[in-house]
């Protein structure tokens, strides 16, 4: 990205495949606003990870 722009966060649900399964996840992203590169973020790279753990253990993101 050019780092001029401003970040515009934004979420889309993707599907992707772990561990042999189709999850439906939300993915995080962020578009710069003055040349529309998208990009993750570390910690938007965290979250989607939690997300797909979420979906993968549900009972688990139950309890915290
Ligand atoms: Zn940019």
């Amino acid at each position: 990205m050019c780092e001029e722009g401003q970040l515009i966060p934004n979420v889309c649900t993707e599907q992707t495949l772990y561990k042999g399964k189709t999850l439906t996840v939300d993915y995080e992203s962020s578009t710069c606003s003055t040349c529309g590169s998208e990009i993750v973020t570390p910690i938007q790279a965290h979250s989607n990870q939690a997300h797909i753990l979420d979906e993968q253990n549900p009972r688990l993101a139950n309890q915290s």
